[in-house]
């Protein structure tokens, strides 16, 4: 209180204790306020839900993936075989990446995360979204470099406004304390969706349709890279970005989705 009589110097603070004293009020009662008008809800159904995520009987719902899995492609097994054991689509038809990782496998609550996440505007999914798959991914991420989001082609981006895989990156890049590169990595042409297609199709489909550009194969070059996905089906998809990594001379690509498709004979080994 430089250039203050005591006097004043002592209203001065008495001023500033009323005042911070009414400002914590306000913030109470605005806090109150707010969590009157704005329940949480469920991040799956929407019913309110005490604390944050989802509710108690969606999370119920959602399956989780805990060893014992596959080591190299995350399909979880029935029973644990032992360590080193992989599963036979690892064996019969291994993929151009080393290691996939997933936070669920893909069934009804997960799909309606993901739907909203992908195409009804709901950002606020991704850090719970991605809190589950920086868990699950934790062995990948703990040995990772960069974390590469897997690209939009910028037509469907625009349309979309935002890259799901992108938002995923982000969040699991805060918790894995990982760099992000979102843009090294990129759809080269636009290809159809890869829903109803066959597993053959699929790969036909996104054959080709990634790239590292050019002037960004400096950020690849000897990174070990985790690929982020929101779900992952045949891993045709991962499969193609992995090999423009590789051809970009990553060091090796893992993958990290949210959720897997996994077929109950798959579970069997
Ligand atoms: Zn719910």
């Amino acid at each position: 209180m430089d250039g203050l009589a005591p006097d004043q110097s002592a209203a001065a603070s008495r001023v500033r204790s009323t005042f911070d004293a009414c400002r914590a009020a306000f913030t109470a009662v605005s806090r109150r306020v707010l969590d009157i008008a704005l329940p949480t809800l469920c991040v799956a159904c929407r019913e309110p839900v005490s604390g944050e995520g989802v509710c108690a009987t969606c999370w119920a719902k959602l399956s989780f993936i805990a060893p014992p899995f596959c080591e190299r492609l995350g399909i979880p097994f029935v029973y644990d075989p032992g360590p080193g054991i992989l599963s036979m689509e690892a064996i019969a038809d291994p993929p151009a990446y080393h290691r996939a990782r997933a936070a669920v496998r893909y069934d009804d609550v997960a799909r309606s995360l993901v739907h909203g996440l992908k195409y009804q505007d709901r950002t606020d999914l991704a850090p719970t979204l991605g809190g589950w798959m920086a868990l699950a991914g934790k062995d990948v991420l703990d040995g990772a470099d960069v974390i590469v989001p897997v690209p939009l082609h910028w037509r469907r981006g625009w349309s979309r406004r935002y890259n799901q895989s992108g938002a995923l990156a982000t969040v699991i890049g805060q918790l894995s304390r990982r760099q992000v590169n979102g843009t090294a990595l990129r759809r080269v042409r636009s290809t159809q969706q890869q829903v109803g297609l066959s597993r053959t199709e699929r790969a036909r489909n996104v054959q080709g349709a990634f790239a590292v550009a050019a002037e960004r194969k400096a950020d690849i070059r000897d990174r070990r890279v985790v690929l982020i996905d929101d779900v992952l089906t045949s891993g045709a998809t991962v499969d193609a970005c992995a090999r423009a990594l590789l051809r970009a001379k990553a060091a090796s690509v893992d993958v990290l989705v949210f959720a897997r498709v996994v077929e109950s004979a798959r579970s069997l080994i």
